[in-house]
């Protein structure tokens, strides 16, 4: 049932809503088009939050929206996404919109006009859901705003905002769940799992992000997760680690640890996230998640690469021992450690090359802060990855190795002038 609910009602503080996001919407409805502010921006909104993105569901199709902008780009293979960009360099800003997507069986969709040929087209190829009936779903069909809603995870993630009429459309109780501070399914919990097992780690997203504000997981939404946990497994290792990602790096890591161990989750998610709760409770990997956390808050970038070097330092350590005490040299022992460490715990993900180039350079600045002499230190400052190779150092002095004296040395060497740089290497001798 179409719920309209008014600003009396919700309360949404206008100032909080995206002036780009705003644009777009009117865009598209004085085109004569359906448009809404949907999904996570939404339930911020409600829950008076600024949101990090504003996403925008339309009735109109990925050309119409790209024909209505200037600068408008088709996007994706499986869902056909517009990104609207404003603005240019570092100042940029994307919005996203999308347009209203039906969750249907193959015959349902059919029948539904102008889905024929697209949704056979993509269905080539592509890995299809299955429902608990054993029925093959698809999510990449035209629908309306009522089956849109429908195919969303949670009914706080499934309402729609109009800025100009300031009105939220809820289908499935959003605003009653958001003021109980409920965090429920649309649906079945099991079947919707089921259907797309990575909801089971939104769930304890969602959870770990809310949970300041007062938020739990509905006792039907949490219930499913303990036993559906190994269908987790058939998740593309890629996909799995895009979401971990999310977990630990958008400023909710120890909640998010917190949440997977109190809902009984610490083992079998995903190898890589298991072996961080476990290993949450350790200096470095605590301050390393603590660190992301505050970094987040105040807005700073965040790179994977940095918190899976902290997470992962201890089996380098390990393997790079053990192949020196077999009679490797320092420096390919330690080039052999990482690549082996890597290989075996981090393996086939989106952006390995990147990742691995970056958690390598972090790691084997390592041994060389140690040498202070000659021209290695004035070759050294001038490495990319320096800031971060020193920033590991210093967590690992505050994890407590006696570091903090060569810390201080390297930054103060970093910022000097050539006679000062002088006096420095004089002084590390
Ligand atoms: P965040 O603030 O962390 O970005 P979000 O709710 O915006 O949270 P997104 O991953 O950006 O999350 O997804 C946008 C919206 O798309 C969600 O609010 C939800 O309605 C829908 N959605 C995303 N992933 C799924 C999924 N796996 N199953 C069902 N609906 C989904
Ligand atoms: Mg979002």
């Amino acid at each position: 049932k179409r719920v309209e609910v008014p600003a009396s009602v919700h309360r949404i503080d206008p100032s909080l809503v995206d002036r780009r996001a705003i644009e777009v919407v009117k865009t598209l409805q004085d085109k004569g088009f359906e448009a809404y502010i949907v999904g996570g921006a939404v339930r911020d909104l409600l829950l008076g939050l600024r949101p990090k993105d504003f996403d925008v569901a339309t009735n109109a199709t990925p050309e119409q929206v790209k024909a209505a902008f200037r600068r408008a780009f088709i996007i994706g293979r499986r869902f056909r996404i517009v990104h609207v960009v404003f603005g240019r360099g570092r100042e940029h800003e994307v919005i996203e919109v999308t347009t209203f997507r039906a969750y249907l069986d193959n015959q349902a969709a059919d029948r539904i006009k102008g889905n024929e040929k697209t949704s056979r087209q993509a269905l080539a190829g592509m890995q299809h859901a299955v429902d608990a009936s054993g029925r093959v779903l698809r999510d990449n069909v035209w629908g309306t705003q009522q089956e849109d809603a429908a195919r969303r995870d949670f009914s706080i993630n499934a309402m729609y905002y109009d800025p100009q009429s300031q009105i939220v459309v809820d289908y499935h109780h959003g605003i009653e769940d958001a003021r109980k501070r409920t965090i429920r399914m649309i649906g079945d919990a099991t079947a919707r799992y089921r259907e797309d097992p990575v909801r089971m780690v939104r769930a304890i997203r969602f959870a770990a992000k809310l949970h300041a504000l007062g938020f739990t997981l509905g006792k039907k939404t949490a219930e499913p997760l303990a036993e559906l946990r190994p269908l987790l497994a058939d998740i593309p290792p890629s996909r799995m680690f895009d979401e971990m990602l999310k977990l630990l790096q958008t400023g909710h890591a120890i909640a998010s640890v917190q949440q997977l161990r109190a809902l009984g989750l610490s083992e079998g998610i995903y190898p890589l996230l298991d072996l961080i709760v476990a290993r949450a409770d350790t200096p470095l990997v605590r301050l390393a998640l603590e660190d992301t956390d505050r970094r987040v808050a105040e807005g700073k970038s965040v790179a994977p690469a940095f918190l899976l070097a902290c997470v992962l330092w201890e089996d380098v350590l390990a393997v790079w021992q053990r192949r020196q005490a077999a009679g490797e040299h320092p420096s390919p022992a330690l080039s052999e450690a990482i690549t082996e460490v890597f290989e075996r715990r981090v393996g086939d993900v989106s952006g390995r090359g990147k990742l691995g180039a970056d958690m390598r350079e972090i790691w084997m600045l390592q041994p060389r802060f140690t040498r202070r002499s000659g021209k290695t230190p004035a070759s050294m400052v001038t490495q990319p990855r320096f800031r971060a190779g020193l920033d590991f150092l210093r967590l690992r002095s505050r994890a407590g190795e006696p570091l903090a004296e060569l810390a201080d040395w390297w930054e103060r060497f970093s910022l000097a002038d050539e006679a000062t740089r002088a006096e420095l290497l004089e002084s590390a001798r």
